[in-house]
């Protein structure tokens, strides 16, 4: 068994209990995934499908990868362009050079399957109270110390515990247990880029929608390739630092700044979350800048959640992060005439639900994930029917 496997052990599916287990890790609740050697749990969408590892290899769309002298390949899915001779595995454990191919070793292949309430991804303005198919392959293309998922993440998708999925049975799976999205989460879909391309066309031709939560460390095309189908992107804006990017997640923030901006030039519904971890993120003139950036390049329409940090991986000797440190930044967002800003991870709190940008009234009521109650009409505010921005239907 390896070092950290997890098993949450339950025999069911349990809407109330998930819902009631709003106050951890975004990343770390409701999940059951499974690492080599571990004892598959009697889950009722695991059943749906088989418990053995995917044996199916793709190659990289040759519109993302070059071929090179003596074999070796170049990758051009994110901005790290990973150069690998012949048998290495890239940075991101997920995409192999063989023969002077670059295949990915993540399709058909996800460790994490389970079923969550959208709300978890987060999103909060598309299909609110809505359950998702969450699935994600071992490995990405980032390093952060505090992941959520770093049994998976910092895994490559072989050495893990996996299931055979392919865009049939993800497919059928969703609709026998009546989601609304196929999420791709938990670890990092750039690193699963191709299995995600795949299985998001074939379930919108199905009559499912996509919705994916993401560090967006991806480079514009692919990015834009996968637009048309994927309905909405959560995605984790670390820090609005430069050298935390680097020391904290060995990545960069410019790349991540100029993806979001191609989301919203492409139209595509986004949340934007921020884990707000102490000592080390958490500077006030920071987050204000970040709000400022959010508004003029993103709108102020665009909600923004502001995360709990729960101590994991290699940052466990920090607390969990104040609740009182996530309301001050969530009152700099209101401040700068953001017009929905949340709390992430805390609950019960009022930061969990959507408010009215006109006459404030609280039009979805939530208690983390879990939404009490909804007072609007075909996207409007009940009391004043004000239009609120988002998917809803
Ligand atoms: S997506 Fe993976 S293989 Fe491609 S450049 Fe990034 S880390 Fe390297």
């Amino acid at each position: 068994m390896r070092h950290g496997m997890r098993d949450a052990g339950h025999g069911t599916w349990d809407v109330e209990r998930d819902y009631a287990m709003t106050d951890m890790g975004r990343r770390e609740v409701l999940r059951w995934g499974l690492a080599a050697g571990a004892a598959a749990p009697a889950l009722g969408v695991l059943e749906l499908f088989a418990q053995e590892a995917g044996r199916t290899r793709s190659e990289v769309d040759p519109k993302f990868y070059k071929q090179l002298p003596e074999r070796r390949t170049q990758c051009f899915v994110c901005p790290l362009k990973c150069v690998l001779s012949p048998g290495q595995t890239c940075f991101c454990r997920t995409r192999n050079n063989v023969d002077g191919k670059l295949l990915s070793f993540a399709y058909n292949n996800p460790c994490i399957l389970t079923l969550d309430p959208i709300e978890k991804l987060p999103l909060s303005h598309f299909l609110p109270g809505t359950r998702t198919l969450s699935l994600a392959a071992g490995g990405c293309n980032l390093r952060c110390q505090y992941c959520q998922n770093w049994e998976q993440s910092q895994t490559k998708p072989e050495e893990l515990r996996t299931f055979d999925v392919d865009k049939h049975r993800a497919v059928a799976g969703a609709k026998k247990k009546e989601c609304a999205t196929i999420a791709y989460t938990y670890t990092e879909p750039v690193a699963f880029y191709e299995y995600m391309r795949d299985l998001s066309a074939f379930a919108k031709e199905k009559g499912l929608r996509n919705v994916c939560a993401t560090a967006l460390f991806i480079e514009p095309k692919p990015l834009r390739q996968i637009c048309p189908n994927i309905d909405a992107f959560a995605v984790a804006l670390k820090a609005f630092d430069e050298k935390f990017y680097d020391r904290v997640l060995g990545s960069q923030l410019k790349p991540v700044l100029d993806a979001l901006v191609v989301l919203k030039e492409e139209k595509v519904w986004t949340e934007v979350v921020t884990l707000i971890v102490p000592t080390y993120n958490d500077d006030l003139d920071k987050i204000r800048e970040q709000v400022r950036w959010h508004r003029k390049y993103l709108g102020a329409q665009t909600p923004l959640h502001f995360g709990r940090f729960v101590p994991q991986y290699k940052l466990r000797d920090l607390p969990q992060t104040p609740a009182e440190t996530l309301e001050r930044c969530r009152d700099i967002g209101l401040q700068e005439g953001l017009k929905h800003v949340y709390i992430f991870n805390v609950s019960p709190h009022k930061g969990n639900n959507t408010y009215c940008p006109n006459c404030k009234s609280a039009v979805i009521e939530r208690l983390g994930f879990r939404v009490l109650e909804t007072r609007m009409n075909a996207g409007a505010c009940l009391a004043c029917k004000t239009k609120l921005p988002g998917v809803w239907k």
